[in-house]
């Protein structure tokens, strides 16, 4: 197909869009005729077949990634559609784009990462281990890598300057930064939203282990302070959701308390990376050499994998 035969590094020009952000991995357009982002009513979110690892954006696509990418958030949306309000516009896309692209309300974002962790991993873990506790939620003794909590916590992660690392804070920090009734809305619905994936991904053999969204308001529905007057426009689920670049999903039968959980997605281009074949040093400032045909083709069957798993779907 044509989806997994041209992976596509950069999006292309898109007759009556224009772009106005790249991120690693997806492309942000606006209507040609809006002035900027602030007057636009929509955005065209297109995902391309980049791949990051350890902080690099690596040369070689892989082959099917950003339209599962765009594909699994679509059927998630659809998913939640009775759970909270989301951006998704359930229009058609350029053919250019077709596949991978959504187009979507454009909304003010709350500049926070709304994570979700079920299980105790990454930067999670890390700060457990220093301090018993994440994002100031203290948790029980004794845990350790891929713990399941007792209950999913909210640990929210506000982006650094660039080139740094998120960092992650305290619900009460996002009370001060954004006032109280932002931090209660994004804190319950994060943990709603994420409850429900995580029952549904259940069902399929899939552990949800953690997740980030993104909220944003109608504009001039952003709330300050205390009071919300309509929950349904000034909080409405955004960005991409419960995709393997937003989440780490795991095998429910792969996964031991106290081991590394291999991610599903991005696992044979780690290992290879970080193997002697690479020549690659992790620690040093170089970025990683390409990728081989056989990694490419491993790492893309399993983002086709996550799809079907999930969807029951197959993509192409
Ligand atoms: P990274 O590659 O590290 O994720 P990034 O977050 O800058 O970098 P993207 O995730 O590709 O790059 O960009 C998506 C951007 O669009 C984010 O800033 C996100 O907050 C924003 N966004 C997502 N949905 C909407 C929306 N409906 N309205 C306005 N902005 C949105
Ligand atoms: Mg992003």
């Amino acid at each position: 197909s044509d989806i997994l035969d041209h992976p596509l590094t950069e999006a292309p020009t898109i007759p009556g869009w224009k772009k106005i952000a790249a991120g690693k991995v997806r492309e942000i357009f606006i209507p040609e005729n809006a002035a900027g982002i602030k007057s636009a009513d929509k955005l065209l979110l297109v995902a391309t077949d980049r791949i990051s690892a350890y902080d690099f954006v690596l040369d070689t696509p892989i082959p099917g990634k950003g339209a599962v990418l765009t594909q699994l958030s679509r059927w998630w949306f659809d998913q939640l559609s009775g759970v909270v309000a989301t951006h998704n516009l359930d229009e058609d896309v350029p053919t250019e784009v077709a596949g991978r692209a959504m187009v979507t309300r454009r909304l003010e974002m709350y500049p926070v990462e709304c994570v979700a962790r079920g299980y105790l991993t990454g930067s999670g873990l890390t700060e457990y281990e220093d301090h018993g506790s994440v994002c100031g939620i203290p948790l029980p003794p004794g845990l350790v890598e891929a713990s399941k909590l007792s209950e999913p916590i909210f640990t929210p992660a506000i982006k650094a300057e660039l080139g740094e690392h998120d960092e992650n804070v305290s619900a009460d920090r996002i009370a001060q930064l954004h006032g109280r009734a932002v931090a209660k809305n994004l804190t319950d619905l994060t943990l709603l939203i994420y409850r429900k994936a995580a029952e549904i991904a259940a069902e399929r053999g899939i552990i949800l282990a953690d997740t980030k969204f993104e909220f944003g308001a109608e504009p001039g529905m952003a709330v300050r302070g205390e009071n919300v007057a309509d929950g349904a426009k000034s909080f409405i689920l955004a960005d991409e959701v419960i995709t393997p670049d937003s989440s780490r999903f795991w095998p429910a039968d792969k996964w031991v308390e106290g081991k590394v959980t291999p991610s599903f997605d991005k696992q044979f281009v780690r290992d290879w990376l970080t193997s002697p074949a690479s020549g690659w040093d992790r620690r040093g400032e170089t970025k990683p050499p390409a990728l081989p045909a056989e990694v490419v083709a491993r790492t893309s069957e399993r983002y086709l994998e996550a799809y079907r798993i999930l969807t029951g779907k197959s993509l192409v």
